[in-house]
Order: structure tokens, then sequence, then C-alpha cells
């Protein structure tokens, strides 16, 4: 049985990922035995690995790859480069993964990778040194159809390229398939940069919706301005909200008369930060998610949503565009003040659903133009929306124990239909 709380002196991502699982898992009365083989990743793989420095030195890093769970398909999922990863956060974040795929329904199990590194820090020479020597390490376990990674914290489609280029020279012909998140020009698809932030504007248009409200003139708050938070802001802005606030690793932001998000990308594309973006004041980062506003969207890293701030937020909607960022306790908070939260396995669905396209468009050479994308995407969005709800409202539980109770039914049926080898 799961605890009541978590008693972890600083929040770990792979005890939160595992304790909201335990949660929806006594909540739904999961099969024990799935549950068994659901708390665990199936492969934790870490690697050492030596890299040439601009110097003329070497440098040792140390990267995981972990897949969570297989049953469904290949694993798929992303590659992050920071400083503070672990092997506990990558194989959380490779847990959530599981859920996501299975989730939106499409055919995937979880996995996740990272490099314990501040890529800031490194020249692009060292970067792709890096990344190609990681590719090598990995490839005992990536394949476009045993695991395919993607981007993540600071890593983007040049990285993708790196990976797939690695990859192909090893087998001796093209993959594109291997990853997803590529540029166009390598086998990438249409509207796979925008998709994760346009799914989290089309999950908020959602419960503005099943709130009786419009989306026009909600004050939004936003923390990460990256991949995710940048194309979010760009999409989120043609239906009329006021950007108040904008925050990322540097620094915030903010304007009451609402932030002009053309300039915010352009700064931002320019300087790498939203840091002293012209016409807007700068704020104490650290109440960024406290400021008084309708829609929080924490876009930026896990347990950034805890106990300690969570009684503070003001927010009627939380969308969860980051993987992980609030911890079990905040959301308990944040339930007993009604707080309408999208769950991150949901609200950023939208990547890993059009990564799917793109695999798919790989594997018969056959591209698909950015409409037809998005025409694709939106269903899928709206089928796990609605698939979601609907769950959340007949068993009068929360849409993160709803997102559990779907993928968990998938995946059991999934297993069900396998049996269990030998
Ligand atoms: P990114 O590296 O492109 O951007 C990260 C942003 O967060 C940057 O603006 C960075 O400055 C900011 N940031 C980092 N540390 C911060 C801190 N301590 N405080 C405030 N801001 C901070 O990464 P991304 O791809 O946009 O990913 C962001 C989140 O979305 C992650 O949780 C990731 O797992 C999740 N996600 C990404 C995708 C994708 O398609 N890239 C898909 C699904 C989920």
């Amino acid at each position: 049985m799961a605890t009541d709380s978590l008693t972890v002196a600083a929040p770990n991502p792979w005890q939160i990922a595992q304790h909201q699982f335990d949660l929806a898992a006594d909540r739904l009365g999961l099969d024990p035995g799935l549950r068994s083989v659901l708390r665990e990743p199936r492969r934790e793989l870490t690697v050492h690995f030596p890299v040439h420095m601009d110097d003329g030195s070497v440098e040792v890093f140390t990267g995981y790859r972990v897949q969570h769970n297989l049953g469904r398909g290949p694993a798929k999922g992303g590659i992050r480069y920071h400083q503070n990863v672990s092997l506990d956060e990558v194989k959380a974040l490779a847990m959530w993964m599981t859920w996501k795929c299975a989730v939106v329904g499409i055919p995937y199990g979880g996995g996740k990778g990272g490099v314990i590194v501040d890529p800031t820090a490194l020249s692009p020479r060292e970067v792709e040194g890096l990344t190609r020597r990681f590719t090598t390490e990995i490839s005992v376990l990536i394949g476009p159809d045993r695991d395919i990674p993607a981007p993540d914290v600071n890593t983007n489609a040049q990285t993708m390229a790196w990976i797939m280029d690695t990859y192909s020279m090893h087998v001796g012909y093209t993959v594109p398939g291997v990853v997803t998140g590529k540029p166009v020009a390598l086998g990438g698809s249409e509207g796979r940069r925008e998709a994760t932030g346009r799914g989290v504007t089309f999950c908020l248009e959602a419960a503005a919706a099943a709130r009786h409200e419009k989306l026009e003139g909600q004050r939004v708050v936003l923390q990460g301005f990256g991949n995710v938070g940048s194309y979010f802001a760009d999409s989120v802005r043609h239906h009329g909200v006021k950007l108040i606030a904008i925050g990322d690793a540097f620094g915030a932001v903010t304007s009451e008369a609402g932030i002009d998000v053309e300039r915010a990308l352009a700064w931002a594309g320019e300087h790498g930060t939203i840091k002293d973006l012209p016409g807007t004041n700068e704020i104490d980062p650290a109440g960024l998610l406290e400021l008084d506003c309708d829609i929080l969207v924490p876009a930026a890293l896990e347990n950034q949503i805890t106990d300690r701030n969570a009684h503070n937020i003001k927010a009627a909607i939380v969308a969860e565009a980051a993987n992980g960022p609030t911890t079990p306790e905040a959301d308990r908070i944040l339930a007993d003040k009604g707080v309408f939260l999208i769950p991150d396995v949901l609200c950023n669905a939208g990547g890993v659903t059009v990564s799917y396209f793109e695999w798919v468009q790989d594997f018969s050479s056959f591209f698909w133009s950015e409409d037809e994308i998005n025409v694709r995407l939106d269903k899928i969005m709206v089928d796990a929306l609605k698939k979601i709800w609907d769950t959340a409202d007949r068993h009068k539980i929360s849409l993160r124990t709803a997102t559990f109770a779907v993928a968990c039914e998938r995946i059991l049926s999934a297993r069900e239909e396998r049996g269990l080898y030998p």
C-alpha cells in the first residue's frame, strides 16, 4: 500500500514517480502482478565515457539510458543534458513516458536518457563529440524498432542529427528512424518542433471549455522558454491570452500589459535567455510561480511546485508542460484549493505524438504536410482528452489518477494478449 506522504528530504523524482503510481494503483485496485512489473524499469544502462576537450585534455562523462516498459512497443523518450541528471531522474522520466505513450494510444513503451553535463559550458565541437560517443555507448540499446530517442532539456534537432549520423555510420547505412525530432532535411517531421507547445495550448482550450470559460483575456505565467515554453507561447497567443510573466534558468520578467511574444522569441533567440527583455520588469524567479494569474504553465524541470509554494499558487489552472513539475504533496494542496491541474503525461503528449508520426513517415519514406500532421495531432489529443475527462468523471478521480487508469488498462490488455514469457 502507498503511504500517505513522502518522507524524503529532497524530492527524488524516482520516489515521486513510484509514489504517484502506488497511489493510483491503490485507488484503481491494480492487478498485483502488473503492479510489481510496472514499479521497476525493465532495463537501466549506466555509461562512463571519455570525450576529447578543445584544450587537448580528456574528460569522462556519465550518462544513462533506461527502458521502463516495452509491452506495447519499442521504448520512446528523450535525451537530456543537464548537470543535475541522475539515474533516478532518468528512471522517473522513463516511467512517465510509459504512461504518456499509453494515454495517447501510440505503440511505444517508455524510455529516457541523460548525460550529467552542463552543455552551456562546452564548445559546440565538444557537445558534438560527447553526443557521438554517448550514442556509441548506448547503441547496445537504441534502434528504430527497439528504442528511439528524441530531444529533451538542452538537446535539440542538431543533437538528434548527430545521433542519427553516428548510429548510421555504425550500421553502414542511413537509419532516419533511430531518433525523432531531427531536422526536416534528414527525415524529420513538419510540426515536430512546435508539437509539444501546441499540445499544451490544445489542452488549455479543452480545460477552459470544461470550465465554461474562454482562453481569451486569461493571464498566463510561464516558467521555461525553451522548446516547449517558447512554442507554447507562440501558439497560445493566437487565443488572445495575456502572457504576464516568463522565467527561465537565468531570470524572470513580467509585464502587466502582456509580454509581446514575438519580441520575446526574437530576444531569447539572440541572447539565449528571456532575462533583460526590453519593455518588461525583472522579478525574483523564486516568486514567479506564485504570481497572481489565471493559468500557470511550468515548462522547465521537475519539482517546481512543492509543499513550500503550492499554498501560495493563485492560478485556477495549472498546465504541466514540463515532466514531473508537481510533487505529490503539492498535488494534494492544489487539489484542496480546487485548482484544475492538467497532468504532464497528457499535457505535453503532443511532442511524442508527432515523434510517432515522424517515425511512421521515416519507415514509409513518405512525408506529410504540416496541415496533415496537425489534423492527426488534434484528433489524437481530442480522443485522449475525452477519454481522460470521461474516466475522471465516471470514477470521481483526479485527471492524474485517470491518466494512470487509462494507461494501466492499455498496458494490462497488451500484457494479457501477449502472456508472460516464458
Ligand atoms: P529546453 O532545454 O529546450 O528548455 C528548458 C527551459 O527551462 C529553458 O528556458 C531553461 O532556461 C529553463 N530552465 C531550466 N532550469 C530552470 C530553472 N531552474 N528555473 C527556471 N527555468 C529553468 O527543454 P524543453 O525541451 O523545452 O523541456 C522542458 C520540459 O518539457 C522538460 O520537463 C521536458 O522533459 C518536457 N518535455 C519536453 C518535450 C520536448 O518535445 N522537447 C516533450 C515533452 C515534455
